[in-house]
């Protein structure tokens, strides 16, 4: 399959690595839309949240534990945003599951 996402997790294409683990990687946003923008994905193949069922969860949970650390490292004290964008309308353009992490800013509600 020719998943961007897969590769990075796989090595074959290089990221800026924030933290890894079994299951998960984290890497800094070629684009980032603030002073902190991160992305976290499974590092096993899911098209976008809407494909999250009791199969595959577990990874879910994990990330959020995985945020949550990673959100204290980089000192993001005064708050942050977590968001997941969902096919067309949602603007997904990777689809492979990946939550943003971004934060250094106010952010705006509601998203455009
Ligand atoms: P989406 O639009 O699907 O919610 O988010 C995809 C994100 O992946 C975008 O913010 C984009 O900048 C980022 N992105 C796309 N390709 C790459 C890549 O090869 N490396 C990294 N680090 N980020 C990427
Ligand atoms: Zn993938």
């Amino acid at each position: 399959m020719d998943c961007i996402f897969c590769k990075i997790a796989g090595g074959e294409i290089p990221s800026n690595k924030v933290y890894e683990d079994d299951s998960v990687l984290a890497f800094y946003d070629l684009v980032p839309q603030g002073p902190v923008h991160i992305l976290i994905i499974p590092k096993t193949h899911i098209a976008s949240a809407a494909e999250i069922s009791a199969d595959n969860s577990a990874v879910v949970a994990h990330i959020f534990e995985v945020a949550a650390g990673i959100a204290k490292e980089q000192q993001l004290d005064n708050g942050y945003r977590i968001v997941t964008n969902i096919g067309e309308d949602g603007g997904q353009s990777v689809k492979h599951l990946h939550f943003h992490l971004i934060g250094g800013r106010q952010m705006a509600w509601p998203p455009g």
